[in-house]
């Protein structure tokens, strides 16, 4: 299998890869159908479309906003297109707004408030993420319809798409790279075979696609905008939209860090940086999801120190994004990096995967104690709920990735400590993750009936 770590790091808006980004791109590509449909048919003089939200995009759809991502690409905007732009000011316009001008020629009827359905009914047999988008006539005959699936991190497919494969994942064939590793087991063979890293053997891989100066201006790129958004979150104050009225903190907690920095240590620096990227993702700006939006603080976070703390140069942050794109082709192609599918277990766990690997690997670990930190920082996540409160990206969301940070840390300097031999194999423990997310109630993935979500005391 191959999946890029250009596709894995993707520069978006908050707060959800699954309920935002991806909806968005579904939205945008609904859209697109519709502008070769009318070219090729003839068309009555009333359009409508309609999009209907089920299972978790239905449940915490709001709070994650996925109407205003759906809007969004309904008027053909793309989650890294908006990175730079004022996203309120913009959805504002566009939801007072009750149609789309396809094309010269061509209006169609779309009122986001009305058009947009929340069906908290029987989620879709084939996901938890589903999205029904019809082309309607004026006696509500359809005319064009399209199902899709946002199947975690930004990624969609459509309804013959995840027919034809086990696990919902796009992705290229397997004996299309250098290095075809479907495991993590495969992976260390191959790395052993020949004589490459596990950073080598990826870039390898994605040089089959690209040329080299892409390849490090497109890492450069994510790196950027991964610093920018961190950066943005330390200095930002004030309270988080979405109406639990949480006050920002990692501006408070990197001015304490600053003016005392003796009494600061390792994981209150990790807790800064993380919180700050995962706020800004709360607060519906620029971010890159890594491996989602929900957890797109951890590897930023363990980046940014490496930085900053310990001098990592620039090849040592692009190899960081290598190996950590490696390990999480891994899990999604294996398991899942999807709350709604598996939990959190999925999206912080795997984020700190892959930091743990990533961080094992510029400090010189061996491919062996790359595998054993991923396992270690994968293994303490497993059975983790999604239980966001008031279905937004928030509690308890920004301080996990603090603490997704510090396991991965931890993780990294006890694998380097080791040897790399393990008991426990990042393959088995990814094959865990999947079976204990499907035996997982369906209350603590991503729907806000279960958990903290369902926890708090009204005053
Ligand atoms: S609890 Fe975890 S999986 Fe759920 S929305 Fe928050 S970060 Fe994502």
């Amino acid at each position: 299998m191959f999946i890029s770590v250009l596709d894995l790091f993707k520069i978006g808006i908050g707060p959800s890869s699954s309920h935002t980004m991806g909806p968005m791109v579904a939205a945008k590509d609904f859209r697109d159908r519709i502008q070769a449909f009318v070219v090729s048919h003839p068309m009555p003089s009333f359009l409508q479309v309609r999009c209907t939200l089920r299972g978790s995009l239905a449940f915490t759809g709001k709070g994650h906003a996925t109407d205003r991502a759906v809007t969004l690409g309904m008027h053909q905007h793309t989650p890294q297109g908006l990175a730079k732009l004022n996203v309120n000011e913009l959805f504002q316009k566009l939801w007072q707004q009750n149609t789309i001008q396809i094309s010269e020629s061509t209006l169609i009827h779309f009122n986001p408030p009305e058009d947009i359905i929340f069906d908290r009914g029987e989620p879709l047999p084939e996901h938890p993420n589903g999205m029904i988008f019809q082309l309607l006539d004026e006696t509500g005959k359809t005319l064009l319809t399209e199902t899709y699936f946002s199947i975690g991190g930004g990624f969609i497919t459509t309804l013959p798409e995840i027919g034809q494969i086990v696990a919902p994942i796009k992705m290229e064939a397997i004996s299309s790279c250098d290095f075809p590793f479907d495991s993590a087991n495969q992976m260390m063979k191959m790395s052993a075979d020949s004589g490459l890293s596990v950073a080598a053997m990826k870039r390898s891989n994605e040089l089959g696609r690209i040329n080299e100066t892409q390849l490090n201006a497109g890492l450069d790129a994510v790196w950027n905008a991964m610093r920018t958004c961190l950066e943005n979150g330390l200095i930002a104050e004030g309270r988080l939209p979405g109406g639990l009225n949480i006050k920002r903190r990692a501006h408070s907690l990197y001015q304490q860090l600053q003016d005392n920095p003796h009494k600061a240590n390792l994981n209150d620096w990790l807790c800064a940086y993380a919180m700050a990227v995962n706020e800004e993702n709360a607060a519906g700006h620029m971010v890159v999801t890594a491996p989602t939006n929900g957890a797109a603080g951890v590897i930023p976070a363990v980046i940014y120190y490496a930085v900053k703390h310990e001098n990592a140069t620039l090849e040592q942050v692009r190899d960081f994004l290598l190996v950590a794109g490696a390990i999480g082709g891994l899990i999604k192609h294996n398991s899942s990096i999807s709350g709604a599918e598996v939990g959190c277990q999925g999206e912080v766990g795997s984020a700190s995967a892959m930091a743990a690997a990533g961080l094992c690997a510029i400090k010189g670990g061996s491919s062996e104690q790359i595998e054993n930190a991923a396992e270690i920082a994968l293994e303490h996540h497993l059975g983790m709920t999604c239980d966001p409160v008031g279905s937004l990206v928030q509690v308890p969301c920004i301080e996990r990735n603090g603490f997704g940070a510090i396991k991965a840390y931890t993780a990294a300097s006890l694998a380097i400590r080791g040897d790399g031999q393990h008991f426990m194999s990042l393959d088995n423990c990814i094959a865990a993750m999947k079976q204990t997310g499907l035996e997982m109630s369906v209350k603590y993935k991503e729907t806000s009936l279960g958990g903290l979500a369902v926890s708090i005391t009204e005053c």
